[in-house]
Order: C-alpha cells, then structure tokens, then sequence
C-alpha cells in the first residue's frame, strides 16, 4: 500500500494476541446419556473428536497431526466465519484469523460465527469469531488479528509457524498478495470464493524452494515419529514423487491479472448462504488433507459451481445436473511471472491501491488499472437497500452509505468522506464499487 508522503498514516488497530484459551465454565454439558466431562469440567478430546477419528482418513494418527497444525484464515466473513468454525470443530490445534471489518446486521444471514450481540456492538470480526470458537472448543488456541493484510505486515500477521493459509478475503488484492507470499515462501493455500449462488475453489500447493517454514518440530513431536511434517510439505509421501506431489499452478498462472472493470461483490450481487458455506466446506476438506499428511488427495484443479440453476433442464423430461466445472490446475504455466519467474509485484506493492488521507474526515482511494462503468455501477447499486442519494453523470458517481459518502471517479478513483479510516475506506471501496 503506498500511502502519500504528506498525510499520515492512518493508526491501525494492534494486532490482539488472545491466545490464551477462554475459560472452559460454559462448554460443561449436561448429556444424559454420557459424562462428556472429566472431574475438572473439561471436555475430554477423546470423546469431542471420536467420530472423526473413526472415519478412515483421520484416524488417531490424523487427529494427533490435526491438533499441531497452525491454520491462518485471511477474511472473517461469511468464508472465513465457516472455515474457522469447521477447523475449529476439527481439532486443528491453532487458528490465526486476520479480518479489518467488523460485525454488522447484514452480516448474521450467513456468518455463522457471529450474533445479534456481535452487530450490535458492532465487534470486529476476528475477535467476535475468537469468542464464539471458545464457547465450543476451549481446547485449541486462536490468534485474533484485527488488521488489514498488508505487504508490509504480511510477513508478521502469518508467521512461518503457520502450516496453510485459506483465503476468504472479498477482493483479489489481497489474493494476489497471499499469491506472492505463499509461492515466495513455498507455503500452500486454498482459494476460495462466493458470489450469488455461485462458487469457486483451488488449491495452491507452491514449490518449496527456497523456504520450507518450520513446523516440523512440534509435529514430530505430536506424532513421536519421523519428521513426516516436512514430507507433506514437500508434497511427497512414502515411496517415490508421483505428479500428485509436484507444484500446482499458482493463482497467477491461471488469472494472470486481477479482474478489470466493475467487479461484482456480495454486497452488490447478493449472495446465498449456502453456496458459501459448500465452498468452505470443501476448502477446510482439502486443507484437512494437507494437514493430516495426504497432500496426494488433494484436488488439482479450479472447481466452480453454481448452486441455483441446473444444466440441461430443456424439457420436462431432462434431468438438471448441477452447474459445474473444474479446470486442471496440476501444472504451472513456465511463463507465470509469480511462480516461474518468481516476480513478487503484489508482495512489493506495486500494484496496491494508492491510498491517501484527503483532507479532513475522507480518504481517497485510487484503484490503478480499474476504470469504472458508470452506467453498470449504477445499475448494479440501484436495487441496494443500503444505499440511498445515488446520482451520477459523465464526470463521477456519488452515494451515501449510512454516515459514509462514496464519490467514485471515471479512472475508479473514490473519496470516502465521514472517516478517516483506511481499513474502513478501503472496505467500502471494496463492497459497493468493486475490489
Ligand atoms: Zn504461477
């Protein structure tokens, strides 16, 4: 992000470290067919994770390797809200959750970690998610992170105790800086993504030159064996390399660029919950894979589905088929600039947004590369029940959300007055004109 010289830097929350584990008085139940808890009231993992364990590809051994992983899931909205409460639920023993936004009414629809309280309070994100993970798994440890993903904070927010990253951010900027990181670091992470009743995800498993992040310890420890840890992460398991442990293609090899244009967001589109939540639920399937040792099993293409209207529903006699497709991503295009030439543009910034505190009260964002279409703008915001005085002509658009006014240029450049908050700014900019 390049900030102007002459204004200053918007103060950003600090990061919370709420790592201690909350306290276990709630999660003691009362089940009149079992004792769940031991004499102290703590759930005992032996009974909170006895059906997973009994499903074949877990087992006692993925359990043990479940409860070493270090998860950290970018955006902690409907995505992000989904995927942490599964990984939760599953044992994963640490969760790092980055998000910059906080809880609102639209939001309870389909976040499913979030309550009427959280909106009321309007709470960010990361820690409303930290507090309902603790009412119902004490047990594992979560790093709440109210922070916008940066180039400059990257490297801190995911630390290289993390073992895979899942996206669940709403804009491609922040996608093509996981993109950079995670191929630089030779990091795997999971794509991900929902609008409407469509979905799409992909999994990124990068080569491992020149860093393989460590980990390795704690999990050799967990499993009182080998260091398996670091044969997952090079995408091999016993027995010689297949085409399964190689490098996928990275998120630039198969969009080279971020979308131009006006980019339809949940906030705009609309979107349905269900659709949401089956991509996080394939998301955390394929990351259970890595983390328990079997990146073998893990898919290797890009997978989009459409949840709403079949396929081939010509005449009452046809069958609908689910809209869907999957695009192999099991090789890396050579000419990649990310992962074959290893050029970091997103990691270096040079790419972010320029984003400046203008005057007193607004900020200016001025997305590069990102005309606007006034008349599609228009239409898409028109129908938006949160969105009132919309006026456009040829020079600019302009409309008021709430106590914010969005002034939005031709070249995509927008002033958000009635803040002076970056993250905040940059979060309207990214819902209503497009990320
Ligand atoms: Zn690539």
């Amino acid at each position: 992000m390049h900030l102007n010289e002459c204004a200053p830097v918007s103060p950003q929350l600090s990061p919370q470290d709420n790592s201690a584990p909350a306290s276990t008085a709630a999660n003691t139940i009362a089940d009149n067919a079992n004792t769940i808890a031991d004499a102290a009231g703590a759930i005992a993992d032996n009974d909170r994770y006895s059906r997973q364990v009994l499903f074949p590809g877990i087992g006692p051994l993925g359990q043990q390797r479940l409860a070493a992983s270090h998860v950290a899931i970018v955006g902690c909205g409907a995505m992000g809200a989904a995927s942490a409460s599964l990984l939760a639920r599953a044992g994963v023993g640490t969760l790092t959750l980055i998000d910059r936004d906080f809880v609102e009414p639209s939001n309870l629809q389909r976040q499913v970690l979030f309550d009427e309280s959280d909106a009321r309070d309007s709470l960010p994100k990361a820690e409303a998610a930290r507090r309902h993970i603790a009412l119902f798994n004490s047990r594992i440890t979560v790093h709440a992170r109210i922070r916008d993903l940066t180039p400059t904070n990257i490297a801190e927010l995911i630390p290289s105790s993390v073992h895979i990253v899942l996206d669940a951010t709403d804009n491609f900027e922040t996608r093509y800086l996981i993109n950079d990181f995670a191929v630089q670091r030779g990091l795997p992470w999971i794509y991900a993504a929902a609008i409407g009743a469509y979905a799409a995800t992909m999994n990124i498993l990068p080569a491992q030159e020149p860093v393989i992040p460590t980990g390795g310890g704690a999990f050799a420890a967990a499993t009182g064996g080998p260091d398996e840890r670091t044969c997952s992460l090079g995408w091999s398991v016993e027995g010689p390399p297949h085409l399964s442990c190689l490098p996928t293609a990275c998120l630039a090899c198969i969009f080279p660029k971020p979308p131009t244009g006006n980019v339809e967001t949940c906030d705009t589109a609309g979107i349905l919950s269900t659709a949401v939540n089956l991509a996080a639920s394939i998301q955390v399937t394929e990351a259970l894979k890595f983390l328990t040792g079997q990146p073998h099993l893990m898919r290797r293409t890009l997978l989009s589905f459409d949840l709403w209207n079949p396929v081939g529903l010509g005449s009452p006699a046809d069958h609908g088929y689910l809209d869907h497709s999957e695009i192999s991503t099991s090789t890396p295009r050579p000419d990649c600039e990310v992962c074959g030439q290893r050029i970091f543009t997103h990691l270096a910034g040079q790419d972010r947004a320029h984003i400046t505190l203008c005057g007193r009260d607004s900020v200016q964002i001025h997305e590069h590369h990102r005309p606007v279409d006034f008349n599609a703008l228009r239409d898409r915001l028109a129908g938006h029940a949160d969105i009132s005085d919309l006026r456009s002509n040829d020079l600019l658009l302009r409309f008021r959300r709430g106590s914010h006014t969005l002034t939005v240029f031709a070249d995509g450049r927008a002033i958000v007055q009635g803040t002076t908050d970056i993250a905040l700014a940059r979060s309207l900019y990214a819902r209503f004109i497009g990320a």
